[in-house]
C-alpha cells in the first residue's frame, strides 16, 4: 500500500494519484487536515509489546504497517473543532496533533519519498549551498544576517549588483526575491529585525528549473526576463516561456549527488544560467512542484513518481 501525505485538492497528488490507478497501484491519501475532526488516530501498544498505529476516516480504517512506500506531499495544516476557542487551547490542540501525526510515521517500515527529517533538514537553505558548493556545483557569493554592518559590507563589496530573499518559504510566508536598488540600502538597518540572504546577482533572467526523481533529471528553462527590481520567476509567469532543457552532464551529475545528500529521493532545484553560461545553484526544494513543467515541456515527471513509489512499496 502506498500512502499520499497531503490533501484531496492538491493537483500534484491528483496527477500521481492517477498515475497510480493506471498501475493498478493501491493508494491511499492521508489529509491530515481531516485531524483532528474529521480523522481518527490511534497508537496501541500490543500485548507482546509491539506497537499498532490506525487511521480512520470516511475512507475507512487503514493499519499503518500495511503502508510500505509514502509520498510526503507535506502535511496540510490541521482544522481544530470550533469549540476550541482560546489562543493558548488552539496552539496546544494544534500541537499535540503534530506531535502525534509525526510519531505515527513510527508505526510504518515504509520507505519515504521523502523523509519527514530529511525534508525538514534539507529545506535549510544554509545547508545546501554549503553541500551544493563541496559537491563542486557553482553558487552565487552569499551572505546570511542580521547584522546590518555585515549586509552593507557585503553590497557594497559586490559591484555588480545583489539580491536579498528569505529563508524560509511556506505559503503564507513566502516572500520574493527582489534586488537590492540604490534607494533600498537605507533600509538595510531592517536585517536587526531577521536575518537576510543577501547574494551576488546572477544576471540575464534565465531560470532553470532542474527536478530531481529517484536519480533521473527532468531540466526546464523558464524565460521570464527581469525588471531592475523584480527578478524572481514567479512574480509575473503569464508571459514565460518554458521549454525542455538539458544540464550539462557534469552539472546534472554533481546535482543528483547533491540531492542524495541531502538525504531526498526527490527535490526540484532551481539555477540560473549566467552570461557566461554557466549553471549556478540556488536552491533545492524537497517537495517542490513540477506540474507548470511537465505541462508546458510533456516531460512525465508524475509518472516517474508514482513509478518510484511502485517500486518502493514493491521492495
Ligand atoms: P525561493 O524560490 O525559495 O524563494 P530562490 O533562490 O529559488 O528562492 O529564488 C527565487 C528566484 O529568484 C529564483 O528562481 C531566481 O529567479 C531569482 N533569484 C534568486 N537568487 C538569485 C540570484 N542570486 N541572482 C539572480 N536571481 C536570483
Ligand atoms: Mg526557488
Ligand atoms: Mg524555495
Amino acid at each position: 500500500m502506498i500512502g499520499i501525505v497531503s490533501h484531496a485538492g492538491d493537483l500534484h497528488t491528483q496527477a500521481v494519484a492517477g498515475h497510480l490507478d493506471r498501475r493498478g497501484a493501491g493508494h491511499r491519501l492521508l489529509d491530515t487536515s481531516r485531524v483532528p475532526t474529521a480523522a481518527a488516530l490511534t497508537s496501541r501498544q500490543r500485548p507482546d509489546g509491539t506497537w499498532t498505529g490506525t487511521w480512520s476516516d470516511a475512507d475507512g480504517d487503514l493499519d499503518l504497517a500495511d503502508v510500505r512506500a509514502v509520498w510526503w506531499r507535506r502535511p496540510q495544516p490541521f482544522v481544530l473543532h470550533d469549540e476550541v476557542t482560546r489562543p493558548h487551547d488552539r496552539g496546544f490542540a494544534h500541537g499535540e496533533c503534530a506531535a502525534m501525526v509525526a510519531g505515527l510515521w513510527s508505526c510504518m517500515d515504509a520507505r519515504w519519498v521523502n523523509d519527514p527529517d530529511r525534508d525538514e533538514a534539507a529545506s535549510r537553505k544554509m545547508w545546501q549551498l554549503q553541500l551544493a558548493a563541496r559537491a563542486g556545483l557553482r553558487v552565487p557569493r552569499t551572505c546570511m544576517t542580521n547584522d546590518p554592518d555585515e549586509a552593507r559590507a557585503f553590497v557594497a563589496a559586490e559591484p555588480d549588483g545583489v539580491v536579498y530573499k528569505s529563508f524560509s518559504a511556506t505559503p503564507r510566508t513566502w516572500r520574493e526575491t527582489r534586488r537590492v536598488r540604490a534607494q533600498d540600502v537605507g533600509t538595510i538597518d531592517a536585517v536587526r529585525f531577521a536575518p537576510v540572504i543577501f547574494q551576488e546577482l546572477v544576471p540575464g533572467g534565465r531560470d532553470v528549473r532542474a527536478t530531481v526523481v529517484d536519480g533521473r533529471v527532468f531540466a526546464a528553462e523558464i524565460r521570464a526576463g527581469e525588471s531592475a527590481y523584480e527578478l524572481d520567476f514567479r512574480i509575473d509567469t503569464t508571459h514565460a516561456p518554458i521549454t525542455e532543457h538539458r544540464l550539462p552532464p557534469p552539472v546534472e551529475e554533481r546535482l543528483v549527488a547533491l540531492v542524495r545528500r541531502l538525504g531526498l529521493r526527490y527535490g526540484a532545484a532551481d539555477f540560473r544560467v549566467g552570461p557566461d553560461g554557466e549553471h549556478v545553484f540556488l536552491e533545492v526544494n524537497p517537495a517542490g512542484q513540477w506540474l507548470f513543467v511537465e505541462l508546458a515541456t510533456g516531460q512525465p515527471i508524475s509518472a516517474a513518481l508514482a513509478d518510484l513509489l511502485v517500486r518502493l512499496d514493491a521492495d
